[in-house]
């Protein structure tokens, strides 16, 4: 059954993916089911977005009530779950002005453009650059895929958008000697994610706010994938006291539905992108907005971030414990319900028994398997987890 799916799929789509040879068909709590019945534990949420599982509580009883009333009305208008979902995120944020779009890369073209035009107006040059990091992932589109500092994604697709300058994450040298009188703007990942799992540490984060604010450089945070609740913080830079000048949010924003969103502080909104200079047909649509504002009700009204704290530190603890019992894996890097277990050697034939065994896990480059779990899930599910992949490990090692 699978197999003629495949096939025909094979001839149908693009192939721009190497997949996994599984169709899936339906998901309950943390599991998935392919379409022959074979049952899943899910550790990789459909790469972060199904923070809440499948079908939890009402969730779906809110997008069924919003497309029995409108999914879309253009931007033209104004609409109540728009509005709703934007008070919403902006209180779990902590930031002021909000965009929303479809897609995580969209975001990252929108935060380009406020900053660029926020340093436009500033001194009416249109030579700024833009500081982002090496291995960072910031999407597809031209503009979001500039920013991205691993080459290969790049290279087939030149030339980029102009002025990009890449720095090595964490080292607040290799930044300060791609600063100029040009940078508008510092873009990282609070924790880059396609890169391997690889936070940015506190002295950095902190650092790269004081040189910021000393020059009146904007701080662009991408939280596509570490925020929403997966590091036990809303946003992963709200542990580290400071704020960005613009962060990205999508993935889990929409808890499946495609949405995404950039936001500002005030003293950008005020000073950057006005009517006129940004756009889009679908972004903030009613149906994708109640999606939004029932996602962050339900992180709120379950103390998710709470659970994700308790459970971070239990898979922390597991992995710690794998990792010293375990010869192939090299290290654990990540925050709550994101990590990444560094491999000596690739990965893929570890996943790709996984997957046989009824375990769904990732990579984050060759040699990192990534776990990025539903946020609801429990210790029964950790060590189910662990159990499997440690006998996947053992194989690999043999
Ligand atoms: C996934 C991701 C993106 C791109 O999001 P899309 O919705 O795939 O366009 C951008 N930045 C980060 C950090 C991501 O993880």
């Amino acid at each position: 059954m699978m197999r003629e799916v495949i096939t025909e799929a094979e001839a149908a789509l693009l192939h721009t993916y190497n997949r996994y040879p599984i169709v899936f068909d339906r998901g309950e709590g943390v599991r998935l089911y392919d379409i022959e019945g074979k049952r899943y534990l899910d550790f990789a949420s459909g790469i972060g977005v199904f923070a809440l599982g499948y079908h939890y509580g009402d969730f779906d009883d809110a997008l069924k009530a919003q497309i029995d009333k409108l999914l879309h009305t253009s931007n033209y208008y104004y609409n109540v779950p728009a509005v709703e979902a934007a008070k919403k995120i902006k209180r779990i944020s902590g930031m002021d002005r909000v965009f929303f779009t479809n897609s995580g890369a969209e975001a990252v073209e929108g935060a380009i453009k406020a900053a660029r035009k926020y340093a436009y107006l500033k001194d009416g040059r249109t030579d700024h650059e833009i500081i982002a990091m090496q291995h960072s992932f910031h999407g597809r589109t031209m503009g979001a895929l500039s920013v991205t500092g691993t080459p290969k994604y790049r290279e087939a697709f030149a030339p980029m958008i102009g002025h990009i300058r890449f720095a090595k994450l964490n080292d607040m040298e290799s930044v300060m000697a791609q600063i100029s009188d040009k940078t508008c703007a510092i873009l990282l990942e609070t924790i880059q994610g396609e890169g391997g799992i690889h936070p940015a540490q506190e002295p950095f984060l902190r650092e790269l706010r004081r040189l910021c604010d000393e020059r009146d450089i904007l701080l662009i945070l991408d939280e596509i994938q570490c925020g929403m609740g997966r590091t036990g913080y809303y946003y992963a830079w709200q542990r580290f006291g400071i704020r960005p000048d613009i962060m990205t949010t999508a993935k889990a924003l929409g808890g499946g539905v495609p949405v995404g969103a950039f936001l500002m502080t005030e003293a950008v909104g005020a000073h950057s992108l006005e009517a006129g200079d940004h756009g889009t047909t679908y972004g903030g649509n009613p149906f994708a907005a109640a999606a939004v504002s029932r996602m962050i009700d339900l992180l709120e009204e379950n103390q998710i971030l709470e659970h994700v704290r308790e459970m971070g530190a239990y898979l922390e603890e597991k992995l710690d414990a794998l990792t010293a019992r375990c010869d192939f894996v090299r290290e654990r890097r990540g925050c709550g319900l994101m990590q990444g277990l560094q491999c000596r050697d690739t990965v893929g034939a570890v996943i790709g028994r996984a997957l046989e065994a009824g375990l769904i896990l990732i990579n984050a480059g060759p040699s990192v398997i990534r776990l990025l779990p539903p946020l609801i899930i429990e210790r029964e599910h950790v060590d189910e987890m662990i159990g499997i992949l440690e006998a996947c490990l053992k194989e690999d090692v043999r």
